[in-house]
């Protein structure tokens, strides 16, 4: 369970992040979608341990990980994040990338128990076993996108920050890999949070969905609910844009 309490940030004189709350239940699926700048980046970088709130508070299941005096850095969080440009160690193959993620206790199968959960790793993000070998610039922009979620997934994370993690994708590899992923975080019952501009996509992925305006959350709730009555009419022209 995710709990987020009046939570602002600024940076130099821009208030970014002007109080927000939310709470993500366990295994839920929250999207958090929002004009460009208002603050979604920000907020799931938070959340990751990347930066500090400046007031307000972020807890874990019952820890406060941040504010209050609290501080649980990025690493001891059990947390899986992929950003908008996945982010790939460029000097590493792709299963030295997604094994990066393994818990270490997996790595004491050996090689080849690591190369087979980074074939199945990669197999989830319908990437063929093959690619491992590769470095990422050989790699489409799409291919990079779904090696950042295996490396993602490997860590088993119990909360999942994704950031647009599909928008490189084309249309029907972007359904695909979706489902995939949503299937295996369910199974998981990670909690996840995923910020997209992709309608679709947060109708059939989240079981809540959040507005970001200006630095705040404008309305949360069931995804059905704040696509047909919007709170106010810029989240009313904000959701007709994004159709
Ligand atoms: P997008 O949909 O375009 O990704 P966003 O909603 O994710 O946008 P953020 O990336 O959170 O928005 O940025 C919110 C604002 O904070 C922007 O005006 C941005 O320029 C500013 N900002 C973000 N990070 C920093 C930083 N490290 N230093 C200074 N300003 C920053």
């Amino acid at each position: 369970h995710l709990q987020i309490t009046d939570v602002t940030k600024n940076f130099g004189s821009q208030a970014v992040l002007k109080g927000v709350n939310l709470s993500v239940a366990k295994g839920g699926t929250t999207a958090i979608v929002g004009p460009s700048g208002s603050g979604k980046t920000t907020l799931l970088r938070l959340i990751a341990g990347f930066e500090h709130p400046d007031t307000g508070t972020i807890s874990l299941n019952g820890t406060t990980v941040a504010g209050d005096g609290a501080w649980l850095p990025a690493h001891k969080r059990q947390i899986g994040y992929v950003a908008q440009d996945g982010a790939l160690f460029p000097h590493l193959t792709v299963g030295q990338n997604v094994a990066f993620g393994l818990n270490p206790a997996k790595l004491e199968g050996g090689r080849r128990a690591v190369a087979a959960r980074v074939a199945e790793l990669l197999e989830m993000v319908s990437l063929d076993a093959a690619m491992a070998k590769r470095r990422p610039h050989q790699l489409s922009g799409g291919q990079q996108q779904r090696v950042a979620l295996a490396r993602a997934l490997a860590r088993e994370p119990e909360l999942m920050l994704l950031d647009e993690p599909f928008s490189a994708l084309d249309a029907g590899l972007r359904v695909a890999t979706r489902r995939a992923v949503a299937k295996v975080l369910a199974e998981a019952g990670v909690t996840t949070i995923l910020v997209t501009h992709d309608q679709a996509e947060a109708l059939s992925f989240a079981d809540q969905v959040a507005v970001m305006r200006g630095g705040k959350l404008a309305q949360i709730g069931n995804p059905f609910v704040v696509y047909t009555r919007p709170a106010d009419r810029a989240t009313a022209e904000f959701l007709g844009d994004a159709v």
